[in-house]
């Protein structure tokens, strides 16, 4: 069944059409990427999946539900920024934890499940630091695990990595490709780094100016001329 379905979305502020017509199909367990240049509409796709903003026109639906039918807290849908606003009195984690404890969990599974997380992401020896003490990369990742820990069904990465060196960027990228993998989860990253849409994507969706411009895998995308 897909996971993520948009039919005909459209979204307008006052007099500017921002999606104009978004058809996207997105399929449990799939990594799929929104590349295009700055103002084309690809955060504004984010936060109606994360309900940050409605839709003006279409539909959306999340695993065979139309979104408005779901209410906010049981869509399972989790978001990780560009910027990591981390807490920055709490340990790394603290910061994991925080989502777990506000559900309410017992305390050792919040424990199991936070070090698993920690693991995961190789971020083990520093779950006493705080964010100050880590590099840009490793806040990234606290960032990461912090929503994961939840466990969303679908996870949106909104230029999650733009802020980092390039060369941490391809390492993370890899990573956060596994990770993906591992927990065969549902990803839909927004980006306008066409090399990192290449490396991650089992899909991309090339938008320009409102509308899907395009829509393949990365090799489909790179040899149509
Ligand atoms: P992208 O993520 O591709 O850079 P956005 O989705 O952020 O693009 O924005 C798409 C367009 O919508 C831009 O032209 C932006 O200025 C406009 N926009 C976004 N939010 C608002 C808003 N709240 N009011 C008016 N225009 C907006
Ligand atoms: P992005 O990092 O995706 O480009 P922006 O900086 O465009 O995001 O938008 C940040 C916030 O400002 C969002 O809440 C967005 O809705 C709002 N916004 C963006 N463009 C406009 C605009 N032209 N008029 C009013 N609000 C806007």
């Amino acid at each position: 069944m897909s996971q993520v379905l948009l039919k005909d979305v459209h979204k307008q502020y006052r007099d500017t059409n921002v999606l104009t017509g978004i058809d996207m199909n997105i399929q449990d367990g799939e990594f799929v990427t929104l590349l295009g240049p700055s103002g084309c509409g690809k955060s504004t796709i984010l936060r109606i999946l994360s309900g940050l903003t409605d839709a003006t026109g279409g539909t959306v639906m999340i695993d065979g539900k139309d979104m408005k039918n779901i209410p906010p807290k049981k869509r399972k849908v989790g978001m990780v920024f560009q910027s990591y606003a981390l807490f920055p009195n709490m340990t790394v984690f603290e910061n994991v934890a925080f989502g777990l404890k506000m559900n309410k969990k017992s305390t050792n599974e919040v424990e199991e499940r936070v070090e698993s997380m920690l693991e995961l992401v190789g971020l083990q020896e520093k779950k006493k630091s705080y964010p100050h003490e880590l590099s840009g990369g490793q806040q990234q990742r606290v960032a990461l695990a912090r929503s994961l820990v939840v466990r969303p069904k679908v996870l949106l990465l909104d230029e999650p990595l733009s802020a980092l060196d390039a060369q941490i960027r391809k390492h993370l990228q890899v990573e956060l490709r596994m990770i993906q993998r591992e927990l065969n989860m549902t990803m839909i990253l927004v980006t306008h780094d066409q090399e990192e849409a290449m490396s991650v994507s089992d899909r991309i969706f090339v938008m320009n100016k409102g509308k899907i411009a395009q829509e393949g895998t990365p090799s489909e995308i790179y040899t149509r001329p």
